[in-house]
């Protein structure tokens, strides 16, 4: 398949990819899926990502240090309305994430009063907890669970639907926390379009977008090092944040989560106040 030229679909129908003769040509799946879905974005709305400004926006929180932070960003940035969602995925960590949760959204209720509005909890288990013994560690460390990333903006979705029902907002876009290099694929940028992309073909509204300010900040997106750095600069205390996907109420500094936190800490040149046990063993 050749990136430019028209391309046949099986329905035997024919569309024309008018895509600028600058952009790459390449063999790599994922970046073929994100040109394509671009293209299909630009066709239909004549652009990719819509700058919310002063929009009311669902923010999906997971007590991180980056939706954490994000949600700052959205609202010194484009003046949002944040309707800010935790969902409860029984996640060993969950704790001590709801209580990060819990900390900062009242610590933004009161800063920005008119910027916040009621956080909302919901229980949904991703993946159901009866599954998660039965996914192997290889799969779990290479991939994260299974589409967990599309289940969780699904959720987020469906949350601003009943927003916009209820409270008769036109809520059309969802926020999560993700960087630039986030490590597994359903948390990558073409992960997000498609997401996207299924939103706007549930409803035939072609004005959804699940997306990251993060990753759509100009003129590079955001790397974790880069939020670390503008955290800093704002005094975010990161420190109230929680990263580590384990049980142990300090960080075991050794799960992937940990591991990329504290690698994205040294790279943005600065020691992360969070305290870790790092002679514990890997419990994630
Ligand atoms: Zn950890």
């Amino acid at each position: 398949m050749k990136i430019g030229s028209e391309q046949t679909f099986k329905q035997g129908k024919s569309y024309a990819l008018e895509l600028p003769t600058c952009w790459p040509t390449t063999n790599d799946a994922s970046e073929l899926t994100l040109l394509a879905i671009e293209s299909i974005f630009m066709q239909t709305r004549h652009q990719v990502f819509r700058i919310p400004e002063r929009e009311h926006i669902v923010f999906l929180v997971s007590g991180g240090l980056d939706s954490i932070v994000g949600i700052e960003k959205v609202i010194r940035d484009w003046d949002v309305t944040v309707y800010p969602l935790f969902i409860r995925r029984h996640a060993k960590a969950e704790k001590y994430e709801e209580a990060a949760f819990d900390y900062f959204l009242k610590s933004y209720s009161e800063r920005y009063p008119n910027n916040v509005a009621r956080p909302a909890k919901v229980t949904s288990g991703i993946p159901p907890y009866q599954w998660k013994s039965h996914f192997s560690r290889d799969w779990v460390q290479r991939f994260g669970y299974p589409m967990r990333d599309f289940a969780l903006v699904s959720l987020a979705v469906q949350y601003a639907v009943t927003l916009n029902s209820k409270l008769n907002t036109e809520i059309r876009t969802i926020f999560t926390g993700t960087t630039d290099g986030d490590v597994f694929p359903h948390s990558s940028l073409v992960a997000l379009r498609v997401a996207t992309l299924a939103a706007c073909l549930d409803s035939s509204d072609w004005s959804w977008q699940i997306t990251s300010p993060f990753v759509e900040s100009v003129p590079e997106p955001m790397r974790k090092s880069d939020v670390i750095l503008w955290a800093n600069e704002q005094n975010i205390a990161v420190e109230r944040t929680r990263t580590c996907v384990s049980d142990s109420e300090i960080a075991d500094g050794t799960c992937l989560e940990c591991r990329h936190r504290l690698a994205a800490f040294g790279e943005a040149g600065l020691t992360d106040p969070v305290e870790y046990n790092l002679g514990a063993s890997n419990a994630c």
